[in-house]
C-alpha cells in the first residue's frame, strides 16, 4: 500500500471513532405512516431504539445506523392476530406463515383449547425463542376436560369448584383471558351458569372472554345473545370468535347478529368480534356429527359407529341437520388433513365417497365420513358461507381481522389458506380491489382495535414508547397467494416485518432473528 492511501485510510478510521455512536439502532424512512388508531396516513420516519419506537417524524434518517427507504410504502403496526391456533409455537418458532403475512403477535388458547398449565407453555415458548410474540388464553374444554373428562353432563358444584381454581391459576400465570368452544366436545355439554362463573373468574384478573359460539348458522342470534349475557353476568370484555354465517339458508343473518353486537354496546357491554377474510372455514370433521356421539373417547364414539342400529340414528340426524343448514349433502366440505390417508387430502366429500364408496350420494358421502371418523377423524374446510355477510361484518367497526390459523408447516396437508394470506387478502382483495373498507381502517382492524380489546400493553399502534412492531408493505402488491388448491404460497408485497425492534422480515426474506416476547402480564398490572 503506498504511503499516502494509509495516510488517508488512516485519516477516514479517526475520523469514524470520532463520529458520536448513532442515535438510533434503525430508521423506517419517507414511507406512508398508517397508525393503527384508524387516523389517515401520513407520510413520516419511524425511528427505532432497543425495540421501541423512538421517534415519530421527520429527517431521522441522518441519525440511524441503518436506514430503510420506505418511499411508496405503508408503515404500520406489526399485526396483532387475536384469534389463532399457535399453541404449538414452541414447536414452530419461527411460524413462518404468520411473519410472513405481516403478523407480529398472536393469541393462542382460543375456541375452549389450551394448554393446562399456562406457566408451562410460556416457559417452552420462551426457551424455544419464537420469532413472533405469544400470548395465550385458557380454554374451557381443556379444563373441563381436566376435571370431568368427556362427560355428556352439567358439572357437579364441586366439579366447577375445581375448574375455576385452574381457571384461577392460568390467569395468575398470565393467561389474557378465558375461551369457549361452544361447539366442540366438552364445552358443549355445558350451561350457561358454568360459563358464566368461569368466565367471571378470567374478568376479574382483567382478562377477556373469547367465545367460538355454540351455533354460528341455524341459531346464530340466539348464540349471539348467550354470549352477550355471559359477558354481562361476569363483568368481562366479550370477543365473538371468528363471527360468520356458516348456513346458506341462513345467510344475510349477519346484519341480525351485528345489530345485537350494537344493541350491546350501547348498553355499555364491551363485546366485539373478530372475523377472517374467506368463505370457508377450517374446522374437525367430528363438529358434523351429533354431539353426543362424540361422548367419552374414541372407543365409545367407535361403539356406536359400528352399531348398525345407532348408526342409521346418526345418519338421519346428520342429514337433518344440514337440512337445517339448508345443504343436501357434505359436498361443501373437503379434506385438509386425513393422517390415516394423506391421498384423500384436497379431495371433497363427494370425491372421497366416489374413492371409497360405491357412488358419491349424500348417503356415500355420510359413509365415508363414519369411516374417516372411525380412524381417527381429519381436519376439514367447510365452504358454506356468503360473501355478502363475510362483507357487511368486515364493514362493521368493532370487528377485528384474525386468521383462525395455527402454525403451519410449508407444504403439509391442505389447510385453509387464511394462515398464509388473510391479512394480505383484506389489503388486496378487500381494501385496493373492492374497497369495502379503507386502509386505514383494515389497519385498526388488524392492529390497535384488538390490542386494545385484549388489554396488550404498549402493542398495537405505531406511538413513541411503543414495542417497535411494524410492518412495511407495498400497497399496490400486496396480495394472498395462498388459495383452497394450492395453500403452501407466502403472502406477497410485505418486504419488512420487525418485531420488537428487529428485521424478522428483511427485504422480502425471512431472517433468522427470534426477538418474539411472551405477553404475560401478572395481575397486578392487569387491574
Ligand atoms: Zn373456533
Amino acid at each position: 500500500m503506498p504511503v499516502w492511501l494509509f495516510v488517508l485510510f488512516a485519516a477516514a478510521a479517526a475520523e469514524a471513532a470520532r463520529l458520536p455512536p448513532a442515535r438510533y439502532d434503525l430508521v423506517i424512512a419517507g414511507g406512508r405512516l398508517v397508525d393503527g388508531t384508524g387516523k389517515p396516513a401520513f407520510r413520516a420516519d419511524v425511528a427505532i431504539k432497543d425495540g421501541r419506537i423512538a421517534a415519530i417524524g421527520n429527517m431521522l434518517r441522518s441519525q440511524a445506523a441503518r436506514v430503510i427507504d420506505a418511499r411508496d410504502l405503508v408503515v404500520a403496526p406489526g399485526f396483532v392476530d387475536v384469534h389463532t391456533h399457535a399453541d404449538d409455537l414452541a414447536d414452530h418458532p419461527a411460524a413462518e406463515n404468520f411473519v410472513r403475512m405481516g403478523v407480529t403477535t398472536v393469541i393462542a388458547g382460543n375456541c375452549g383449547g389450551s394448554a393446562l398449565d399456562v406457566a408451562d407453555a410460556l416457559a417452552r415458548i420462551r426457551d424455544a425463542g419464537p420469532a413472533i410474540n405469544y400470548a395465550t388464553l385458557i380454554g374451557h374444554n381443556t379444563v373441563r376436560r381436566a376435571v370431568m373428562g368427556n362427560a355428556n353432563r352439567f358439572a357437579t358444584l364441586a366439579e366447577l369448584a375445581r375448574m375455576k381454581s385452574l381457571v384461577w391459576r392460568a390467569m395468575a400465570d398470565g393467561a389474557v383471558g378465558f375461551s369457549t368452544g361452544l361447539q366442540y366436545v366438552p364445552g358443549t355439554y355445558a350451561h350457561q351458569p358454568e360459563i358464566i362463573e368461569l368466565a367471571r373468574v378470567a374478568a376479574n384478573a382483567g382478562g377477556v372472554y373469547a367465545s367460538h359460539m355454540r351455533n354460528e348458522g341455524t341459531e346464530l342470534e340466539q348464540a349471539v345473545a348467550e354470549t352477550i349475557r355471559v359477558g354481562e353476568s361476569a363483568g368481562a370484555r366479550v370477543q365473538i370468535s371468528h363471527l360468520k354465517v356458516d348456513s346458506p339458508r341462513r345467510w344475510g343473518a349477519s346484519a341480525k347478529a351485528l345489530a345485537l353486537i350494537d344493541a350491546a354496546r350501547a348498553k355499555g357491554i364491551d363485546v366485539e368480534a373478530d372475523q377472517y377474510a374467506y368463505t370457508a372455514a377450517s374446522s374437525s370433521l367430528g363438529i358434523r356429527f351429533p354431539a353426543w356421539v362424540l361422548e367419552g373417547g374414541q372407543a365409545q364414539i367407535a361403539e356406536r359407529l359400528n352399531d348398525p342400529g345407532i348408526w342409521l340414528k346418526i345418519k338421519k340426524e346428520m342429514m337433518d341437520l344440514l337440512a337445517d343448514r339448508g345443504l343436501t349433502d357434505l359436498s361443501f366440505a373437503v379434506v385438509a388433513l386425513y393422517a390415516a390417508d394423506p391421498m384423500l387430502n384436497g379431495l371433497s366429500m363427494k370425491d372421497v365417497a366416489k374413492r371409497l364408496e360405491p357412488d358419491d350420494g349424500a348417503d356415500a358421502q355420510l359413509e365415508a365420513a363414519r369411516a374417516m371418523m372411525l380412524t381417527g377423524g381429519a381436519s376439514m374446510v367447510y365452504h358454506f358461507m356468503s360473501d355478502e355477510d363475510v362483507t357487511r361484518i368486515m364493514r362493521h367497526p368493532q370487528v377485528a381481522i384474525a386468521s383462525d390459523s395455527s402454525v403451519l408447516s410449508f407444504g403439509d396437508g391442505m389447510p385453509h389458506p387464511r394462515g398464509y394470506g388473510n391479512n394480505a387478502r383484506v389489503l388486496g382483495v378487500y381494501v385496493r380491489a373492492r374497497h369495502v373498507i379503507g386502509l386505514e381502517d383494515a389497519i385498526r382492524k388488524m392492529t390497535g382495535l384488538p390490542a386494545e380489546h385484549f388489554r396488550l400493553a404498549n402493542r398495537g399502534l405505531i406511538k413513541v414508547g411503543y414495542a417497535a412492531d411494524v410492518v412495511v408493505f407495498d400497497p399496490v402488491h400486496v396480495s394472498d397467494a395462498a388459495t383452497f388448491d394450492k395453500p403452501h404460497a407466502y403472502a406477497e408485497g410485505i418486504p419488512y416485518v420487525l418485531v420488537n425492534g428487529e428485521p424478522v422480515v428483511d427485504a422480502g426474506r425471512q431472517t433468522n432473528a427470534r426477538p418474539g416476547q411472551v405477553i404475560a402480564k401478572s395481575l397486578m398490572e392487569r387491574k
